[in-house]
């Protein structure tokens, strides 16, 4: 069988942060207690290792007692969140991804204009309550073409779209072509809300997974991004799989597969797929061929309140040494591991 590695796949910018700042606090705040108002990723993985590092996730910071350390997940949370934090006089660490206070900033911008914002995303999702939360008075969901005729607008010459950031590309197209039809006078956003991670991983599912028999994602059910990459193999017509790790794989899923596509979703760890590399290579015999389709550089810094935190304990904030080169990081593994392997650069972009 031949496993071909998607490339990008597994963590992107704003995951790598948010785990370095729960990381870095673990380091710093030696004994202390840290709370996680909701998973810091959306990774069954990332959560149950720092669970075992005594970190204690939540659902509402009424768990958090008074004056404790709270961490904001990557997905971010609304005004409400912040005032419930302060009024508790709680240290606050902000580890929402940038690309998501680009879309809350966004929407506050409209609303104190006075536009009507329709945000593209699914209802319930954390950075959608989130988003919403800026401007709820503004604000409607909408989930699918199907929410249109229900929505309440009071001038269709005041009306801006956004998007979710891990949305389907295809889903988003559908939506945003139909709300133009509704209202051809909607205002686009300043600049693509979905954000380059989610456009990156999906581009390269949807350009390798057409001539391979099977698509394995590596994430977690509750990861938006990562259920999206299946969506995006199947609607080319390949059956795809997503799995949390190597013990979710089934031997009936494998019958007449030859070529392989594996790949993961963006707060999915690279070790895991290592690991799944691994078991398939023991099972069926093979190679490994890495098919690059985008290089990514893009890296966040620390935010500002965890560097403030930091300061006020007479730490210097540097961040941590982070690998964002998939590709090369996997070739170094598999040569470790004398793995067969070969990299099929096609490379149509640099992030
Ligand atoms: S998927 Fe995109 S928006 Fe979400 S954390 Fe990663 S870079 Fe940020």
């Amino acid at each position: 069988m031949k496993l071909i590695l998607a490339n990008p796949r597994g963590f992107c910018a704003g995951v790598y942060m948010a785990i370095d700042v729960v990381d870095q606090l673990l380091d710093i705040c030696d004994g202390e207690r840290i709370y996680v108002y909701h998973e810091i990723v959306h990774n069954k993985h990332v959560v149950d290792r720092f669970r075992g590092q005594g970190v204690v996730f939540v659902d509402s910071l009424e768990n958090v007692p008074r004056g404790s350390i709270v961490v904001f997940s990557a997905h971010g949370v609304s005004p409400g969140v912040r005032a419930i934090a302060r009024e508790r006089g709680l240290a606050a660490i902000d580890a929402t991804c940038p690309l998501v206070t680009k879309v809350h900033a966004e929407a506050i911008r409209y609303a104190e204009k006075g536009y009507q914002i329709l945000l593209i995303g699914h209802a319930d999702h954390q950075e959608v309550v989130g988003t919403r939360g800026e401007a709820p008075e503004a604000i409607q969901v909408v989930q699918s073409p199907a929410d249109i005729p229900l929505l309440s607008i009071d001038d269709p010459s005041r009306l801006v779209y956004l998007t979710q950031t891990t949305l389907s590309m295809d889903d988003a197209t559908v939506i945003i072509g139909a709300l133009k039809k509704a209202f051809p006078e909607i205002k686009e956003p300043p600049s693509e809300d979905i954000c380059y991670a989610t456009t990156n991983r999906q581009s390269a599912v949807r350009a390798l997974a057409g001539a391979c028999d099977l698509v394995l994602v590596v994430g977690s059910r509750n990861s938006s991004n990562s259920v999206r990459l299946t969506e995006i193999a199947e609607a080319v017509g390949t059956p795809a799989r997503l799995v949390d790790d190597k013990t979710e794989i089934d031997e009936s899923w494998f019958t007449d597969v030859d070529r392989l596509l594996v790949t993961a979703g963006a707060s999915a760890p690279e070790d895991l797929v290592q690991d799944l590399i691994l078991e398939l290579i023991e099972r069926y015999g093979g190679e490994v061929e890495q098919h690059d389709i985008h290089r990514e550089t893009i890296e966040f810094g620390l935010p500002g309140t965890l560097k403030k935190f930091m300061r006020s304990r007479n730490i210097d904030p540097t961040g941590r040494r982070i690998t964002l080169d998939t590709s090369a990081a996997l070739s170094a593994w598999l040569n470790e591991h004398e793995i067969a392997h070969t990299t099929v650069d096609l490379t149509v972009g640099r992030t």
